[in-house]
């Protein structure tokens, strides 16, 4: 059957992001003033960015 190649790489990260430091970049979610927002933070550093592309 062809059903095993359609959506065999779901669960596969699709976009990694690297902080300078070598650590790895992970979104959370935090809390400010009310509202949940989204963050990029280096698992290694603690650095946090807006957007996981601002790591450079
Ligand atoms: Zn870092």
């Amino acid at each position: 059957m062809a059903q095993a190649s359609k959506n065999s790489r779901t669960g596969s990260t699709t976009h990694r992001f690297e902080c300078p430091c070598g650590g790895e970049v992970k979104m959370k979610t935090v809390f400010a003033k009310g509202k949940a927002k989204n963050v990029a933070e280096c698992t290694q550093c603690k650095r946090t960015e807006r957007k996981p592309k601002d790591f450079k």
